[in-house]
């Protein structure tokens, strides 16, 4: 069965890394716009790496929960495509073999000149740091305004899912949330969420109201023990 998980903050709640939507749109005390956009960026770099560094932090300290290791798990009977909004590595470290992340990744730095220049950094990065072409190391993230190129290999991946389940997204962000309207429109949508979102409200969505790491076991249960 090729089963597409779309995969938001909220996976990976249960391991103890905030989600922004629920603290009233800010992202760890920030305005989203200050450490998440190019305008951001550019008005106050030390800030946005300072942030980053941060989260960094906070997700290398952070373990996979029961949600990524059940995923990870069904690799072994099932085609399992992740595409995921995070930029942390959680879905890595559970063991899943197929991701994509959407939004970059925090354990990757890249030059502000060249985005095609990506290097793996488990460290902060500081003013002065730089890529191997002399231009300032900038977090490898998706900002808000920016360019989604991994949202060209995501659309077929969903186009060919037989079926799709949204984890712990408020679907709000775009292009991300955009891509549930390239899935077959005769296949089954689950939605794991404890709270009632837009998407969970409509029809054909079968909605699990419950956090990622039951509600994952109650997808399985559902739909794919005979
Ligand atoms: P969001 O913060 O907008 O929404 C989170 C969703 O998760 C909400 O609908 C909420 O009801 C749900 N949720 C909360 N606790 C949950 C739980 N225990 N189990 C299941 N669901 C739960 O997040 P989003 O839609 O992913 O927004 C996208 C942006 O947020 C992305 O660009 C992403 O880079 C960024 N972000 C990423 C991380 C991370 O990498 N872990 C953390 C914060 C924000």
């Amino acid at each position: 069965m090729r089963i597409v998980v779309l995969t938001g903050a909220g996976i990976s709640a249960e391991s103890g890394i905030p989600t922004f939507r629920g603290a009233g749109g800010l992202w760890e005390g920030h305005r989203i716009e200050d450490v998440a956009s190019p305008e951001g960026w550019n008005k106050n770099p030390e800030l946005v790496l300072d942030f980053y560094n941060q989260r960094r932090r906070g997700i290398l300290s952070a373990q996979p929960n029961a949600a990524h290791i059940q995923l990870a798990a069904l690799d072994a009977h099932h085609e399992i495509q992740i595409i995921t909004q995070n930029i942390d590595d959680l879905h890595e470290r559970a063991g899943s073999k197929n991701i994509l992340h959407l939004h970059g990744e925090i354990l990757k730095a890249r030059s502000v000149k060249n985005p095609n220049l990506i290097t793996p950094i488990n460290g902060d990065i500081q003013i002065g740091d730089v890529a191997s072409d002399g231009a300032q190391l900038r977090p490898h993230i998706v900002w808000f305004g920016e360019q989604v190129p991994m949202l060209e290999m995501a659309i077929p991946l969903v186009e060919q899912a037989e079926i799709l389940v949204i984890i712990g997204t408020s679907m709000v962000v775009y292009p991300a949330a955009g891509l549930l309207h390239y899935a077959s429109p005769e296949i089954p949508v689950y939605v794991i969420n404890p709270e009632i979102t837009e998407i969970s409200r409509r029809k054909n969505i079968h909605f699990i109201q419950k956090n990622a790491g039951e509600g994952v076991t109650e997808f399985i249960r559902l739909v794919l023990t005979k």
